[in-house]
């Protein structure tokens, strides 16, 4: 049997953390002590993010209070930003040095990731990035402010949105259905067509829709320096621009670097199909930060919720001792793109594409079904 003095540590409340919980909370490991460590008390949900940005979801609907969940799992929450970990001595470590006293014996990451802002010259200083979403939203609320301050009929004001995945193009559709007639919308994306690994019906429809809604999309463009006033390309032309968007690739957090562990390529994790990191027993990771070995997932919510069952299946197997089991996700995943206009788009690579407000109205379905979960356990807690 475990002794009881043995600690599961859970850094970052991203998605898949979320349900770990919850499912902890529902079917508790025998004789652990469990402990959150967050940099937020409020955790985002992705799939309402847009939703929000629309003024369709109001922010307690699209965030899980992580406190709250902690008490219902019956888990510690500390509050902090991890700026380390050393996987040889199993020290964390805060922003600002001080190592927090954990000492886990099975440790999970899911961190998430945020675009790269350091590779062009100007964003860092100038752009408003899409991760982490408080910095996000903290811009939307300025552009808000901007608007509301500009002179009827005045210039309009300038955005910029850099990157045309789904985010991209869904953070863009939003903010243009809050702001018509008063703003000029451009969207850069470096590839021939919007959303990249969508089936070319889909690129079409959202490349049309984006048209038909005044917003500018320049394709093949890369942003080469952003400044106070314009975003610059690499054609040589430049954008006037008042608000910057960085929606580009996902990038992992730099703090890894110097964790020991297992990096891919780009620096995010490799774990293997157990989700436990290579060569690494006990250590977990998962959602964004994840990279499984051999298959290439994209970076989305949706895969992030997915590995939250193997995660703690695994988890579960790795305390009590037992064989780890295989996740095999499914590499083709139907997505439904909400364009702000109370309709949706569904994408799969060979369905017929559907624009429409049933499946708005699906996806909404989904989305606040995956929220009651945590309110119904945050009123179980209360009501005990
Ligand atoms: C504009 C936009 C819209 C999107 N819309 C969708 C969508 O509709 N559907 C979809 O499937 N995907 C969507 N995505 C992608 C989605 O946001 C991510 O794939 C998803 O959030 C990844 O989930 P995660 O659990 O890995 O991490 P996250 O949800 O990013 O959570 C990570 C958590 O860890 C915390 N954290 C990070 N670093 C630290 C640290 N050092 N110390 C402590 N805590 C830390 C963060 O504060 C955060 O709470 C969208 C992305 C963007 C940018």
């Amino acid at each position: 049997m475990p002794s009881s003095t043995r600690h599961l540590v859970l850094v970052g409340g991203g998605h898949t953390h979320a349900l770990v919980l919850l499912a902890l909370g529902k079917n508790p490991l025998p004789g652990s002590r469990l402990t959150l460590v967050s940099d937020v008390e409020s955790a985002p949900y992705s799939g309402m993010l847009p939703g929000h940005v629309a003024g369709l979801y109001e922010a307690a609907e699209m965030h899980i209070d992580l406190p709250r969940l902690c008490r219902y799992a019956g888990a510690d929450f500390v509050s902090a930003h991890v700026s380390g970990y050393d996987s040889g001595t199993g020290i964390l470590q805060r922003e600002g040095g001080d190592a927090l006293d954990l000492r886990p014996d099975f440790i999970s990451f899911n961190v998430g990731s945020s675009p790269q802002l350091d590779a062009v010259a100007g964003t860092r200083r100038w752009a408003i990035p899409s991760k982490p979403v408080p910095e996000l939203l903290a811009g939307w609320t300025r552009v808000r402010e901007a608007a509301a301050r500009m002179a009827p009929g005045g210039e309009p004001l300038r955005i910029v949105v850099v990157g045309g995945g789904a985010g991209g193009v869904e953070l863009t559709l939003a903010m243009q259905s809050q702001l018509p007639g008063t703003t000029r919308f451009d969207l850069v994306h470096g590839g021939d067509h919007l959303l990249p690994g969508h089936n070319p019906r889909v690129q079409r429809l959202v490349e049309d829709l984006l048209a038909a809604r005044g917003i500018t999309t320049r394709l093949g463009r890369r942003v080469v320096e952003v400044t106070g006033e314009e975003t610059r390309l690499d054609d040589g032309s430049s954008l006037e621009s008042d608000f910057v968007f960085w929606v580009t690739q996902p990038a992992p957090p730099r703090w890894l670097r110097h964790s020991g562990l297992a990096l891919n390529e780009k620096g995010f994790l490799r774990v293997g199909p157990t989700l436990e990191c290579v060569g690494r027993s006990g250590i977990f990771a998962a959602g964004d930060v994840a990279s499984i070995e051999d298959v290439p997932l994209p970076k989305s919510g949706v895969y992030a919720v997915r590995m939250a069952a193997p995660l703690e299946a695994n988890l579960r197997a790795a305390w009590l001792g037992n064989p780890l089991v295989a996740y095999r996700p499914q590499r083709h995943i139907l997505s439904l793109i909400g364009t702000a206009d109370g309709r949706a788009v569904v994408s799969r690579p060979w369905l017929p594409t559907l624009h429409s407000r049933i499946a708005w109205r699906w996806k909404d379905r989904i989305d606040r079904r995956f929220m009651r979960q945590f309110v119904e356990a945050d009123r179980s807690v209360q009501t005990d």
